[in-house]
């Protein structure tokens, strides 16, 4: 076990150069922010940043005496060498998690990963872009406000949003709630994220029985008084049960890990320490009971549905795993994506975000200041700032999220690159985004669920996304499948990008970011989007229609 996980602030270097020792401290971040860091797992379960810690040592060893023109090789979290290449080359590149057609099933990933053969890295983790929960709050925000204004008249203002899960990314859920003015009740099985949650200023209150929690969101929605509470419990029998009082919530959505239904999803059947133990001694029992909670925990929110609630899958397979349980109407449960963001990915636009390597939080306000004078149209972005400035609580090294599509990620890396040079910033700032994204993400039954041409498992974009970004010098570029529940679910590609004020950043930002969201348009275009068609021939980005057969 090891107690001491640190963000390294400052601007003295352990590696030969900033793009080694930024993706060092990147790595360092997300075991500092991470759920579980003694085991290396960052968020989603099962989510890691290395194999184990020989792996992780060895490649921590490796950045920092690698030269410039040398690019480190990782395979499922571990390193298996080094190989000469050019300056303009990755500093890393990765493939995480990807198993063959066929074999691709949580079984076969369980057995491999005893075998120390692979490991899952998440979306971020694997590759470390983690940033806490803010990595995922304006996602969250933003659909709430899409739901907002269309059935609620602008905001959540006196309404009642019912989910669970306080995890890695589900504990974002509390602060994007009240953000959009919502009363918000997040039920967690376990107290120790209620309390951690608690502790980073992302959630506000913890109610300790249903009664306790519901009299507060009472309250709070008759005063139209934003609140979040969180309530321990299993999420299988509160819903069924506040749906048997006749309770309504206006919004219902979970995300719990029900991806997994061994390292994730606690069945209602077992406390949390039963549940442990038994992933160990028998995963095949925990599967059956987890699948059997989630139909249960799906059929209330099919029961809140069919009251009018507006409820909606928000990425973590559960429909699928109550299908598959024999619950077949799960998915007149629509994905948020879907139903909420398409139209933003079809531009691509999506969740970026930056870091400041020096662990100095005023590069953070001083990016925030840039941002509004390069966007001052963009309400989106102008909106998301200052919320985000007055709402949202650094975790490990300062970072940012916002929501900008084709060009705007280009202009604003730029940007910041020049005041890296001029000495403005205190030290350089890394640039990433989530897999979450336009070109990068083949997911059937999240990302790319009804896609209008039907093309929605193909994963040839995330593969093409991660080859052109070694072709545009990005600094570290990843190619991710999914593991544990996700297995065989989902390809995705990753990219990190370190501006250290030099010209030769310049050049790699300029070029990974502009090519990284020209592919995310020209995946929409190819399937028919009219959004990507008009970004396309608006912003002169290289498309080629071809006609279809
Ligand atoms: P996590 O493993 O860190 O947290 C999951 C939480 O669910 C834990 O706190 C756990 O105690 C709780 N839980 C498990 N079973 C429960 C039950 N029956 N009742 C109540 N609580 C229960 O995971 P995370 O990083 O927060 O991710 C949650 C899910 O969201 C995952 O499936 C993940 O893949 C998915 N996800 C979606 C998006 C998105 O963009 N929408 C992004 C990232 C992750």
């Amino acid at each position: 076990m090891r107690q001491d996980f640190r963000v390294t602030s400052g601007n003295d270097l352990r590696c030969k150069g900033w793009r080694q020792e930024g993706l060092l401290r990147l790595l360092e971040n997300v075991l500092a922010v991470g759920e579980d860091p003694d085991n290396l797992v960052v968020y989603a379960a099962l989510g890691r940043a290395a194999r184990d810690w020989p792996s992780h040592d060895a490649i921590v060893r490796a950045l920092k005496t690698m030269d410039e023109g040398e690019t480190l090789i990782v395979q499922s979290g571990k390193p298996i060498g080094i190989v000469r290449t050019h300056p303009g080359a990755p500093v890393v590149i990765m493939a995480n998690c990807n198993m063959v057609g066929q074999w691709a099933k949580a079984e076969t990933f369980y057995a491999l990963q005893d075998k120390g053969l692979i490991c899952w890295g998440g979306l971020t983790a694997g590759d470390w872009q983690y940033i806490g929960s803010q990595g995922v709050i304006q996602g969250t925000y933003e659909i709430f406000m899409r739901i907002a204004e269309r059935h609620f008249g602008g905001d959540l203002k006196g309404r009642f949003v019912l989910t669970a899960g306080l995890g890695g990314m589900g504990g974002a859920q509390p602060l994007a709630g009240r953000m959009a003015g919502a009363a918000i009740l997040v039920v967690d099985v376990d107290p120790e994220r209620i309390a951690k949650r608690l502790a980073v200023g992302y959630l506000e209150r913890r109610a300790e029985t249903l009664d306790e929690a519901l009299a507060m969101i009472r309250a709070a929605t008759a005063a139209g008084t934003p609140l979040s509470v969180g309530l321990p419990g299993n999420a299988a029998e509160i819903y069924p049960e506040i749906l048997a009082r006749g309770i309504v919530p206006d919004v219902v959505t979970d995300q719990t890990s029900a991806h997994d239904l061994v390292y994730g999803y606690v069945p209602a059947t077992r406390s949390l320490a039963e549940a442990r133990a038994l992933r160990k001694s028998d995963p095949k029992t925990l599967m059956a009971e987890s699948r059997a909670s989630i139909v249960r925990h799906v059929a209330a929110m099919l029961g809140f549905r069919d009251r009018g609630a507006v409820v909606f899958d928000n990425g973590n397979l559960i429909r699928t795993q109550a299908r598959e349980g024999g619950l077949a109407r799960a998915f007149d449960i629509p994905i948020f994506t879907e139903a909420f963001l398409r139209p933003l990915f079809a531009r691509a636009i999506g969740p970026f975000r930056w870091i400041a390597l020096s662990n100095e939080q005023s590069d953070i306000a001083r990016i925030d200041d840039l941002l509004l004078k390069l966007f001052p149209a963009n309400r989106i972005i102008t909106n998301w700032v200052a919320l985000a400035r007055r709402h949202v609580p650094f975790e490990g090294l300062p970072a940012r999220i916002a929501w900008l599509g084709h060009g705007e990620r280009t202009s604003l890396a730029l940007a910041v690159n020049r005041l890296v040079a001029s000495g403005e910033l205190a030290g350089p700032v890394a640039f990433t985004r989530d897999h979450l994204d336009a070109g990068a993400m083949a997911h059937p039954n999240i990302m790319t669920e009804n896609m209008k041409d039907g093309s929605d498992a193909i994963a040839d974009w995330p593969l093409l996304d991660a080859m052109m970004l070694c072709a545009s010098k990005a600094d570290l570029v990843a190619i991710h499948s999914g593991g544990g529940g996700y297995s065989g679910y989902m390809t995705s590609a990753g990219v990190t990008l370190i501006a250290d004020g030099t010209p030769e950043a310049a050049a790699r930002l300029d070029l990974s970011l502009t090519n990284d969201t020209a592919l995310g348009v020209m995946r929409y275009a190819d399937a028919g989007y009219e959004e990507a068609l008009d970004e396309a021939a608006g912003k002169g980005i290289g498309h080629i229609r071809v006609a279809r057969r």
